[in-house]
């Protein structure tokens, strides 16, 4: 499996390649980084919440997925899903494709002042975290593991970057699994 990174909206080329990393140094994938942009699909947008549905939003990009390859997409909005008021990002691990939307992981969204460390480790986090649910893992009770699921800003920065041991392990066995389909 390889794994194709997308920018949708106003992603910067240095964004995207810290994602890229994060993956590719936590589960030792290969990380392709699509070259261009695109614009999310307003069929997809909410007009009364401002909100993207993000599952919808999801799968009409996913549209053009080729096989054997893990999408995901770094989108430049903030996102919805049915019963949720906001997600950090989805994984439709059955279509293959994952979206970390971005709008809530920049300190400025907290009023805080600007901080391209802390938004480039929680950017790492949540692409680690969607792409653990893309190869098969669920959500984990130890609160320093990137697959523990994340309800506010704060079990984002809580969380570190990384798998712990057990999904580590988890990881490796569906990883194989794949490789062999
Ligand atoms: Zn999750
Ligand atoms: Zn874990």
């Amino acid at each position: 499996m390889i794994v194709r990174l997308k920018r949708v909206g106003d992603v910067s080329t240095e964004l995207i390649y810290e994602a890229a990393d994060a993956i590719a140094s936590e589960y030792g994938l290969k990380v392709i980084v699509d070259p261009f942009k695109v614009e999310p699909p307003m069929e997809t947008f909410n007009w009364e919440r401002l909100q993207y549905l993000a599952s919808a939003l999801t799968m009409k990009l996913a549209q053009e997925k080729a096989r054997g390859e893990f999408l995901v997409f770094l989108v430049d909005a903030d996102a919805y899903e049915s019963g949720l008021n906001f997600v950090f990002g989805i994984a439709l691990p059955r279509i293959g494709a994952a979206s970390v939307f971005l709008k809530r992981l920049r300190p400025s969204f907290y009023g805080e002042p600007e901080d391209w460390n802390l938004f480039v480790s929680r950017v790492r986090k949540e692409v680690n975290h969607e792409l653990g649910h893309l190869i098969g893992l669920d959500h984990c009770p130890n609160p320093r593991c990137v697959m523990s699921f994340s309800n506010s800003i704060l079990d984002v920065d809580r969380k570190s970057e990384n798998l712990c041991e057990d999904c580590k392990l988890k990881a490796r066995e569906l990883l194989a699994t794949w490789e062999g389909s």
